[in-house]
């Protein structure tokens, strides 16, 4: 930055805030107080008084690299497979949420609860005949989706588009197939509503939607493409085994893998988050690496979680979750934001540090752009 707070460089350089005003004082700077911005010069100054290398420690301090800095590499000998996260997308109406609901229900019945659904942001199934986990992400997931592609990231494997076999492609079918060639997701499209369609008319109905994809350049199976195209039924549930096997079929030819080890720096997102009376700060947390468990420690922009508890989407309570396996948790000092990154530290002394290093950035680069604004219109009077 080329301004900076006296806080904030005291935590940069990690020296005590007394210490470094008292300096500041004998440098000659007059009234600094916590909060005094200083010039890039000035810090300059400074790190030569510390002895610190000026590029290294003030311009690669962005909150990217401190998470950076927590991260640990990727150790390709513990890669196992993990279940592929799927968003389901297309036009109102055409059957987003009805899709979910069945996946829901059948997911529940399965698992013979019979518990009241709490409704968190995303949840896994397990498919009917092979067995295998797939993780749905729900449309309140959608806000984090659009806040981490502005980071470039994506949480997504797979998005289901979903066309109405009535309707076929209509423009916010368009725009999500904008959306998945932009986001690089592998593309699976599910005919929808195929029960209202007599059998008569079903293969017509379904060619149309065939042809309209072909004319937007979705390379689909039937003309040697790769892009599967299922036709199903929510409301009967007419090969939604079939949609399932699918995505499993996907996943594989996509072999996504993650490290999955207890004592892997555990690493993950938070899907949304929610104050709830009874409990407090609550967050849905999607783990992409590592476990999470009780007593594990997370620090997530400008708060950090000592995990008290987690729960599946059917509230029922958890030891641990593995990577794409969605679970709410409970220990959450302030409320994490959707979207933010979540990363394990070693203990809640560490994570109250790079918390406080975290508000000191934010309130450092806040003052630097005041500074900047009342200096540009200093510029703009004179
Ligand atoms: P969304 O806006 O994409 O979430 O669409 P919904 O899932 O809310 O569906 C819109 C309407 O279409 C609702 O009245 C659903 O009951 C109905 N619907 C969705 N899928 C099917 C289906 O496969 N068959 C039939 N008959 N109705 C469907
Ligand atoms: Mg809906």
């Amino acid at each position: 930055p080329n301004y900076t707070s006296v806080s904030n460089l005291s935590n940069l350089l990690n020296v005590r805030i007394e210490k470094l005003v008292r300096d500041l004082t004998r440098l000659g700077f007059s009234d600094v107080s916590h909060n005094y911005i200083l010039s890039r010069e000035y810090i300059e100054l400074i790190l030569q008084e510390y002895n610190y290398e000026i590029d290294d420690r003030v311009s690669t301090l962005t909150w990217e690299n401190v998470y950076a800095e927590l991260k640990s590499a990727v150790n390709p000998k513990n890669l196992e497979r993990r279940p592929p996260i799927v968003t389901i997308m297309g036009h109102v109406d055409h059957g987003k949420t009805t899709i979910l609901d069945y996946l829901r229900k059948t997911a529940v019945v399965a698992q013979e609860s019979g518990g009241i659904t709490q409704h968190i942001g995303a949840f896994q199934i397990e498919t009917p005949v092979s067995g295998r986990k797939i993780t749905f992400l729900d449309t309140p997931g959608h806000s984090a989706f659009l806040k981490m592609r502005q980071r470039g990231a994506t949480i997504t494997d797979i998005v289901v588009l979903v066309v109405s076999a009535e309707d076929s492609l209509m423009p916010q079918t368009l725009e999500a197939i904008k959306h998945v060639r932009a986001s690089g997701n592998e593309l699976i499209i599910a005919i929808t509503k195929i029960d209202k369609i007599s059998k008569r008319e079903r293969d017509k109905a379904i060619d149309r939607v065939n042809n309209d994809l072909l004319s937007h350049d979705i390379s689909i199976e039937k003309v040697g493409g790769d892009v599967q195209v299922i036709p199903i039924s929510a409301r009967t549930g007419e090969n939604m085994d079939l949609l399932e096997e699918s995505i499993v079929v996907l996943s594989d030819l996509m072999d996504l893998k993650a490290e999955n080890a207890t004592n892997t720096v555990a690493e993950g997102f938070i899907l949304e988050s929610e104050v709830k009376k009874t409990v407090g700060n609550t967050a849905t947390v999607l783990i992409t690496k590592g476990t999470l468990q009780k007593g594990k420690v997370f620090v997530c922009g400008n708060t950090y979680c000592k995990v008290r508890s987690l729960c599946d989407e059917g509230g029922r309570a958890k030891l641990k979750a593995l990577p794409a396996e969605p679970v709410e948790v409970l220990g959450w000092k302030e409320l994490p934001q959707t979207g933010d990154e979540v990363i394990q530290v070693k203990s809640e002394a560490l994570a109250k540090k790079y918390v406080a290093k975290r508000q000191a950035l934010v309130q450092s680069e806040k003052h630097a752009g005041d500074v900047k604004k009342i200096n540009e219109q200093r510029c703009s009077e004179a």
